[in-house]
């Protein structure tokens, strides 16, 4: 399948020109700023990422300071945002510019993807759109906008599909191209976009293909997700809240969170509502209790962990409870020495 230049790829530029969000990381084309939101906007909405971006980017405006970064205050930023290792992969990426790069990135897409946590998406972003390098960015949006076009009825996570979308994709390159990876991106999010795509405003709407767009791209069968049952044990004392560091290896690795063992010689113990949290592949089916201990290791006051402690949004529901209860029971709240 062959594209034939010049045929939407004007429509698309000119309809992108007036239609375009005004996205405060794009507005200098930074590569600092470029490259931090392109991670964060891989699994949160892009509207719901900018305060996030804010204020990560004020904290740590350099790439020197994200490469110096404390471990805590950088888990502290990134709360919220999930998938913490990405934000380990920047700091490690932070790290190899500070040594290689002179604290830049490299301005070329395949220097960029031999760095840490900077897959072909990525690196084409940044290089396209702050260094004008003629190559691709395929994030789902492009895959979408590029299956409806062309009306490949192929499972697009093949790899054979993935090189055809590719190569279209390649084919189809128009200069600037900086402003045209940004227009693919811009129409999949804002007109091509998974249910009922928005045809009658499309700039490309003459040279689309499918006559079924809401069918493509064509993904695999979701697999179930395994369920896990999970028991957590917010602990507290009179010298605050207990939170546990996890291990090097599973989910939510290396983070705070809640004792799954309950000590033996407590003194009350509060059932709290159970809940279900949602992991790509897994479901935590939550059971938990606020158990009142005499003292221990590592307890917090409350002001403390949230000013200072990236709990993951799995252990936000018991925290919150047992604050609240902590709250309303005031004679316990005193218990905690808050
Ligand atoms: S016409 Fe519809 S399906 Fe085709 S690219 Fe435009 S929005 Fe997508």
């Amino acid at each position: 399948m062959k594209v034939v230049k010049n045929m939407y790829q004007k429509n698309l530029l000119e309809w992108y020109q007036e239609n375009k969000r005004e996205l405060e990381f794009r507005k200098n084309r930074n590569p600092y700023y470029i490259w931090i939101s392109e991670i964060m906007a891989q699994q949160t909405r892009i509207e719901a990422m900018i305060p996030y971006f804010k204020r990560f980017v004020s904290t740590l405006p350099t790439m020197k300071d994200l490469a110096e970064c404390e471990e805590d205050v950088l888990k502290k930023l990134w709360q919220g945002l999930g998938y913490y290792s990405r934000c380990k992969n920047l700091q490690r990426c932070a790290r190899v510019c500070m040594e290689k790069y002179d604290g830049k990135l490299p301005n070329n897409k395949r220097e960029l993807m031999g760095l840490p946590g900077i897959g072909p998406y990525t690196a084409g972003a940044i290089a396209s759109i702050c260094f004008d390098e003629k190559v691709s960015a395929i994030d789902g949006n492009v895959i979408r906008v590029f299956s409806r076009l062309y009306d490949i009825q192929e499972d697009v996570t093949k790899s054979k599909t993935k090189k055809q979308i590719e190569e279209l994709v390649n084919q189809s390159l128009y200069e600037p191209v900086s402003e045209y990876n940004q227009a693919i991106m811009e129409l999949g999010a804002m007109i091509c976009i998974p249910k009922n795509p928005r045809c009658a405003l499309c700039p490309i709407r003459k040279d689309c293909r499918t006559k079924e767009p809401a069918k493509l791209p064509v993904y695999p069968e979701k697999k179930k997700r395994k369920i896990e049952k999970k028991t957590f044990y917010v602990l507290v004392s009179k010298e605050g809240m207990h939170l546990k560091k996890r291990g090097e290896s599973g989910l939510l690795a290396g983070l705070y969170g809640f004792e799954e063992t309950c000590p033996k010689d407590y003194i009350e113990k509060i059932p709290l509502e159970p809940y279900v949290h949602i992991f790509s592949h897994v479901e935590w089916h939550m059971d938990g209790y606020l158990v009142f201990v005499k003292s221990g290791k590592d307890f917090y006051s409350i002001e403390d962990i949230k000013e200072n402690y990236a709990l993951p949004s799995a252990f936000m529901p018991f925290f919150n409870q047992s604050v609240n209860l902590l709250s309303k029971k005031a004679k316990s709240y005193d218990k905690i020495g808050n």
